[in-house]
């Protein structure tokens, strides 16, 4: 028969349990993904993904952004598997594109130099744009403004565990700035005079170091030179006053004057690592073991096993990347 005709009639249908966020307090916070038309396919397997597993049951409003017009095909295919509310925005060009200060010779050479070294993304400049953008830029936007809390996704993420806690408002009651579920050293090819640029910021302006800080996981030597070690920032949960707010927005500023995003190809994470990490206290830092995550080659999977049996994670805790060799975790775990 047609399939009208077989369809279930809706007797067969049960209706869904009242949401828990009519009923209970919730964070003033949004899911952000940053994503290109082509990665449609990605973005909504990372949609149903973290809907089934936390969201359907907190309903966040979710925010896409894109440097071009979102297609119809992207909205609807992503509106299709989101329960909530979404939002689809354009990034200013001025949030996006090369500055035109920018000596466009040097950047081009610092390209060419890390093509041949075979740096990853070392030849693009469409990479450069979107660090910078997600160092500096993202939480200005317009439909991001009205917000205080994100976590952003990316394309084609795993979340291996239901998260049936509010990671927002635990964040929000523990004075919590920025979470992580994975750590690991940065490739130094790609920012070869960030630390020094670190340095001078922090000797022109000592006032926003925190006095608690987590300088002891960058450093094996007080702050002399960097370790590598940063949050892999593909997952983050954070509140966007941190980066709007004057230590980061003169960091920011200080860092983009110095041309490294293009000149080198400095990347959100350690600049987000380093600045949490020498502006906030280390307290206010967190790691949540009970979210199971993956970003393609790394899986965290929850450590605690009371975590994993009560998150029903799918995960294998024996491949969790915590105690890999390129992990952090150790030089986070000393400073605890
Ligand atoms: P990787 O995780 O470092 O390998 O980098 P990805 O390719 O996953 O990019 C990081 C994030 O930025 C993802 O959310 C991408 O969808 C997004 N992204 C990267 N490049 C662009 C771009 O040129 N335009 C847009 N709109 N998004 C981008
Ligand atoms: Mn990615």
């Amino acid at each position: 028969g047609s399939a009208e005709a077989d369809a279930v009639p809706n007797e067969y249908y049960r209706p869904a349990e009242p949401p828990s966020h009519l009923l209970t307090r919730r964070a003033n916070a949004t899911i952000l993904m940053l994503a290109r038309n082509s990665d449609v396919n990605d973005a909504v397997r990372s949609v149903r993904r973290l809907e089934d597993r936390f969201n359907k049951k907190f309903g966040y409003p979710w925010v896409f952004l894109n440097e071009e017009p979102f297609s119809d095909e992207f909205k609807t295919r992503v509106s299709n598997v989101i329960n909530g509310e979404v939002t689809f925005g354009q990034v200013p060009r001025e949030h996006w594109y090369q500055p035109d200060w920018i000596d466009e010779d040097k950047a081009r050479a610092g390209r060419e130099k890390m093509v041949e070294d075979n740096i990853i993304y070392g030849g693009s400049v469409s990479y450069r744009n979107m660090c910078r953008f997600n160092s500096g830029f993202f939480y200005r936007h317009p439909i991001l403004e009205q917000y205080k809390w994100y976590w952003r996704v990316e394309p084609d993420v795993h979340f291996h565990c239901d998260i049936d806690f509010d990671p927002f408002l635990y964040m929000e009651d523990h004075n919590k700035t920025y979470a992580f579920t994975i750590t690991m050293y940065e490739y130094e090819a790609t920012i070869p005079t960030l630390w020094q640029s670190v340095k001078e910021f922090i000797q022109e302006n000592p006032q926003y170091v925190a006095k608690n800080n987590a300088m002891g996981y960058m450093s094996e030597n007080g702050g002399d030179t960097y370790n590598l070690c940063h949050f892999w920032s593909n997952f983050e949960i954070a509140n966007m006053d941190f980066w709007r707010g004057e230590a980061y927005s003169k960091f920011f500023e200080h860092l983009d004057n110095k041309g490294g995003f293009y000149y080198e190809r400095w990347g959100d994470a350690p600049v987000h690592s380093i600045a949490v990490s020498l502006f906030q206290s280390k307290d206010q830092i967190h790691f949540f073991d009970e979210i199971g995550y993956e970003h393609n080659p790394y899986t965290h999977c929850p450590r605690s096993d009371s975590a994993w049996s009560r998150g029903k994670c799918g995960c294998d805790q024996q491949k969790s990347f915590d105690y890999d060799g390129y992990s952090c975790m150790r030089q986070w775990d000393r400073i605890q």
